[in-house]
């Protein structure tokens, strides 16, 4: 068995949404020379995170309300590393998604090292096609899965369609296939969104 960390790390300077400075995480440590304590001002959307349904959608529901029985279990990684620019309904046609699968789309972007404005995200049509195989969530390795499209229609397409979104994975060491997934937000209340450590267990 072998554990997989696909998670972003979390340090000041680290990458964020279009390189935004108020995105940045800040630690204020405090030591009296034998206790240290650090507080964290982090944005929500910050690394690997998932996204509620408020986030994209006016009175939309808040983290909570996401079954944790969804984000632990089986999910297929897709290698759409040959992707140009956007994932679009053609490229995912051909996969071997079924109902109430748990997606993860490993593109080019695992290969940055820094935010990347031109960033592979899910395109409008690719949404619908995933909402209407009725998956039950879907995971990428930018920080948006889309790039400021005008309306959001692919965050309010998946939102719509009660599939979990997954942000900033970083796939780069993960191949094709399938695995056992762990993504654990933290127990966040009333927010549109929360950081998760995201593990893949490889069962072979
Ligand atoms: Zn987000």
């Amino acid at each position: 068995m072998k554990v997989i960390d696909i998670s972003s790390s979390i340090y000041e300077g680290m990458p964020v949404y279009k390189n935004k400075p108020e995105k940045q995480p800040k630690f204020n440590t405090v030591t009296n020379g034998y206790v240290t304590e650090s507080r964290l001002d982090l944005d929500v959307h910050s690394g690997t995170h998932i996204d509620s349904p408020l986030h994209m959608v006016e009175g939309g529901a808040t983290f909570e309300t996401i079954e944790l029985e969804k984000l632990v279990g089986q999910c297929k990684v897709f290698d759409l590393t040959n992707v140009e620019d956007r994932i679009t309904a053609a490229d995912l046609e051909g996969l071997d998604i079924q109902e109430n699968d748990f997606i993860l789309l490993k593109t080019k972007n695992s290969f940055d090292e820094e935010f990347n404005f031109g960033f592979i995200f899910v395109a409008e049509d690719g949404a619908r096609l995933l909402a209407e195989k009725g998956i039950r969530g879907v995971g990428i390795d930018s920080l948006g899965i889309e790039r400021s499209q005008e309306g959001h229609p692919t965050h309010k397409t998946l939102f719509g369609n009660n599939i979990i979104i997954i942000e900033g994975l970083r796939l780069k060491d993960v191949t094709e296939g399938q695995y056992l997934m762990v993504a654990a937000p933290l127990k966040l209340v009333g927010t549109d969104a929360s950081p998760a450590r995201v593990l893949l267990i490889d069962e072979k």
